[in-house]
């Protein structure tokens, strides 16, 4: 951890940053040495607990907290501030945390009433430790987003945070000259290992919006940032307001890099960002076991639906439901994605079961997205085995080239499929669609007749059902585990 522990990058030597921002939130910044020490005196107050919870507000509090947690060698468990009492309670009580760091002042549920509490004070001052840890100790303990299950806390290892971070800046040529936009929460690997620490390992600068907007980003873009990360919610209002919006535009164009994750990014905002701005938003593929598996690099092609190559370190492949690996390269053949590599997780805290079930006997772990590679090696994701793979008249249909297809439809805003039972054909896709305002709402006929003439036509909906929104969770992904029991 060369730029955490205390090295010229962090503390503001000679060949370090010095007095550049490290972070700013809001009216709020950092230099590397007042994060040093402002995170030195966390790690002093915490260095005797086995482990704190975080409360992850979009804050400076929370990225000094984490730091400061990093310095002591002491695991961090972030805490969502949007989740339930219930939920709370499950994380409290699985990761049994010491102590739990919060920004002065903060109104906290009656679920985290009985925990000891640190504030963090961004001003504080205290020496940065020598660092002690080893490289397989936990940093983390990121729970998953819950999208299809109860979360799970994932044990993430320091090792892990550098290989990844590392792999990204050889993929992104990320660099100390970098400035980093986003508007992502702190509380997944996203907003928290790629966001946060991202730029702290590099020594350049993060940019946090607090709330995302596209003229919050316009702004931060005209004004310096070179990079934009956020999810595929976010660049879909950023490609509705492109039109009427000239310094967006403007703004876009000149960003070094646009990255996209944590959940497909719908091809159609893909395209109408790249037609209006001349930019290909890139996307990256990851999960808070892993940390990031591939990249489309910053000098690769960026094809609308492909995720990339695996990153540096990571050993990816796709196998068929019994272990045999997918016959080729063809931009065809579905198997589920399989890992190694220094990116990865430890294990699922206190579920030694589902650790178990989550890797094969060779140490590959399993992640339960299947995917297509195309020829050049670019992997291309088809959906989650669980709730996107619909098996309908012998044919395996992934459910997002019909979402896909169904967006390019002008009367559809959102789009989500899954599959139900059915006599005759084993499942039958079910098309659950946003209406887009002030059209008519396009009905099964129609929709289905829009999907045969782009795909095939045993791809085509057999029902469609209009909603006023879709089941997202905060990440924006669709928890489709709630379609259908709406
Ligand atoms: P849970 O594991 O609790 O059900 P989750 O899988 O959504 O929730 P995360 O670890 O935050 O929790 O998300 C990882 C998943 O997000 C991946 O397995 C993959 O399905 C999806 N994902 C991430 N990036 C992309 C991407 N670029 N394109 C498509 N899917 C993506
Ligand atoms: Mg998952």
């Amino acid at each position: 951890f060369p730029a955490l522990t205390g090295d010229p990058a962090l503390t503001g030597g000679p060949a370090g940053p010095g007095l550049r921002p490290a972070l700013t939130f809001g009216d709020r910044s950092l230099t590397y040495p007042e994060l040093a020490a402002a995170a030195g005196a966390v790690a002093d107050r915490i260095r005797a607990a086995h482990r704190v919870a975080v409360w992850a507000t979009p804050t400076a509090e929370t990225a000094v907290g984490v730091v400061g947690a990093l310095l002591a060698g002491v695991p961090a468990v972030p805490l969502n501030p949007r989740s339930g009492e219930q939920e709370l309670g499950h994380i409290l009580s699985d990761s049994a945390p010491a102590l739990l760091l919060t920004a002065p002042g903060e109104q906290l549920p009656a679920a985290l009433g009985a925990l000891e509490r640190v504030e963090v004070d961004v001003r504080g001052a205290g020496p940065v430790p020598h660092g002690t840890a080893s490289d397989e100790d936990p940093a983390l303990i990121v729970y998953t987003s819950g999208t299809t299950g109860p979360p799970k806390g994932a044990v993430i290892p320091r090792r892990a945070i550098a290989a990844t971070l590392d792999a990204l800046a050889d993929a992104w040529q990320w660099t100390g000259d970098d400035v980093l936009v986003h508007g992502l929460p702190l509380f997944h690997v996203h907003g928290l290992v790629l966001g946060t620490l991202g730029p702290l390992r590099r020594g350049g600068s993060l940019r946090h919006l607090g709330r995302f907007s596209p003229e919050a980003v316009a702004r931060e873009l005209s004004g310096g940032a070179t990079m934009l990360f956020g999810v595929p919610t976010m660049y879909h209002r950023i490609a509705e307001a492109l039109p009427g919006d000239p310094e967006l535009v403007k703004a876009l164009s000149g960003a070094r890099l646009l990255v996209s994750g944590s959940a497909a990014l719908p091809v159609h905002d893909h395209e109408r960002i790249a037609a209006a701005t001349g930019r290909r938003v890139i996307e990256r593929y990851g999960m808070t076991e892993t940390l990031m598996n591939t990249a489309v690099r910053a000098d690769g092609q960026a094809r609308p639906g492909t995720v990339g190559v695996p990153l540096p370190g990571v050993e990816l492949r796709l196998v068929e439901e019994d272990g045999s690996p997918v016959a080729a390269y063809d931009g065809q053949s579905v198997g589920e994605i399989q890992v190694r590599g220094r990116n990865l997780f430890t294990e699922y805290l206190n579920r030694p079961d589902a650790t178990a079930a989550a890797f094969t006997a060779d140490g590959w772990f399993r992640t339960g997205d299947m995917a297509v590679r195309d020829p050049d090696g670019q992997v291309r994701i088809v959906g989650r085995k669980a709730t996107d793979l619909i098996k309908s008249g012998g044919y395996k249909i992934g459910a997002g080239e019909i979402e896909n297809a169904l967006l390019e439809h002008p009367g559809v805003r959102e789009a989500a499929v899954t599959g139900e039972p059915d006599p005759d054909l084993g499942e039958r896709i079910v098309a659950w669609i946003v209406p887009a305002e002030g059209q008519s709402p396009p009905g099964v006929e129609e929709l289905a007749e829009h999907v045969a003439r782009r795909l095939a036509p045993h791809k085509r909906p057999r029902v469609v059902h209009h909603l006023d929104a879709l089941p997202r969770n905060d990440m924006g992904k669709i928890m489709k585990r709630a379609l259908g029991r709406a």
